[in-house]
Order: C-alpha cells, then sequence, then structure tokens
C-alpha cells in the first residue's frame, strides 16, 4: 500500500501529474482542489462555503477543508493507498493528516515536491485560463495562490524534508517525461526505504 502526497506551486502542473502517477501506482488521486470545485459547481453547503475563497486564490479555512480529507479518507477506496492532491497546504493540515492517519497505525511513504521556475508557471497557468477557463486563473489571483504557496506551504514542505520522505522532482518541461522521472524518484526512494 503506497501513501503519497503531491505538493507544488500554482501551475506546476501537479493535477496532471498526480493523475498519471495515481495510474501508475494504481491508487486513487484523492485532489481537494478538485473536490471543491465540484462542490462550488453543484452548489453544495459545502461549495456556498468555499467559492469566495477559490475565486479568490485564498485558501479555504482549515476546518473546512480538514474535515472534508478526513471524510474521504474514510472511504473504501483508499484503504489501499491513495496520492493526495492540494492537501496539506498549512502545518495545521499537515499536523491534522499525521493525526487521521496515526490513528489508524498509518504514515505518509513518500511525497512529492514539484519544483519549477516562477516563470515557467505563469505561462502554464496562462495556457490552463484559456483551455479550461478556470475562476482562478487570472494573473492577480495567480500571484496571490503563489504568494500563499510561498507564505504556507513551504513550511508543509520543510516538515517532509526534515522527515526525510520528500522527493523533489523537476517540474519544467515536457509533461510526459516529468511523469516518467518523477515515477523513476518515487520507486527508487520506495525501493531504498523499504530496504
Ligand atoms: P488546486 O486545484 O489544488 O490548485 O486548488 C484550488 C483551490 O482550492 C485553492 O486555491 C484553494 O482555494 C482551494 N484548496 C485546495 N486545496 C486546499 C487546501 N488543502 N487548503 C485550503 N484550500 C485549498
Amino acid at each position: 500500500m503506497t501513501r503519497l502526497l503531491i505538493i507544488g506551486p500554482p501551475g506546476s502542473g501537479k493535477g496532471t501529474q498526480a493523475v498519471h502517477l495515481a495510474r501508475h501506482f494504481g491508487i486513487p488521486a484523492v485532489s481537494t482542489g478538485d473536490i471543491f470545485r465540484s462542490n462550488v459547481s453543484r452548489a453544495t453547503e459545502l461549495g456556498t462555503q468555499a467559492a469566495q475563497y477559490l475565486d479568490g486564490g485564498d485558501l479555504v479555512p482549515d476546518h473546512l477543508t480538514n474535515a472534508l480529507v478526513r471524510d474521504r479518507l474514510l472511504e473504501n477506496d483508499v484503504r489501499r493507498g491513495f496520492l493526495l492532491d492540494g492537501y496539506p497546504r498549512t502545518a495545521v493540515q499537515a499536523v491534522e493528516l499525521d493525526n487521521m492517519l496515526a490513528a489508524s497505525g498509518l504514515a505518509l511513504n513518500a511525497v512529492i515536491e514539484l519544483r519549477a521556475p516562477d516563470t515557467e508557471l505563469e505561462q502554464r497557468m496562462r495556457k490552463r485560463a484559456r483551455e479550461q477557463g478556470r475562476t482562478d486563473d487570472t494573473v492577480d489571483v495567480f500571484r496571490r495562490r503563489l504568494d500563499l504557496y510561498r507564505r504556507e506551504t513551504h513550511e508543509v514542505v520543510s516538515v517532509y524534508a526534515a522527515r526525510g520522505i520528500l522527493v523533489p522532482v523537476d517540474g519544467s518541461g515536457d509533461p510526459g517525461e516529468i511523469t516518467a522521472q518523477a515515477i523513476a524518484a518515487v520507486e527508487k526512494f520506495l525501493a531504498a526505504a523499504r530496504a
């Protein structure tokens, strides 16, 4: 059973890579951003509460996000492992995730960090804006999200680095090559951890 996270700034291709990696490892990809967007489009209570944060590029408050992930991780399909995409994004969420897993005697195996230069992140965001029309894909909102990533999520990355489970991957260039590199890096890391 493999429990993975993927972390990266906006525009790093995190969602795309999450889908490919999850398929390769035979585990479900759980994207908090996708779950929020689906709730917004269905106008559920959670969607109504979350919409303003998504549109502004702000983080949805920890209590809402943690509750969402807690419920999701109780579903059957994640028993054989999972790849979390976009969670945790704050130190509080990281502690909460550790607690959720520890309650079942579980822990994360590896954390993939996608890295790419800011210029490339912004280019990708502009491309996605043309293709998908996400309400948070504007230059202002993108900069806000990048700023939040630096202020809040970098700390989460440091926690996993200190724990020795961080697998950095160069996220610039061709998406197919990035997937291949990420798979190779994670497999190498998992094999070494098992040895
Ligand atoms: P993403 O699809 O991962 O880029 O997430 C899109 C948006 O969903 C973010 O800009 C936040 O508004 C919200 N979101 C997703 N995951 C989280 C999280 N772990 N904590 C707070 N907000 C989140």
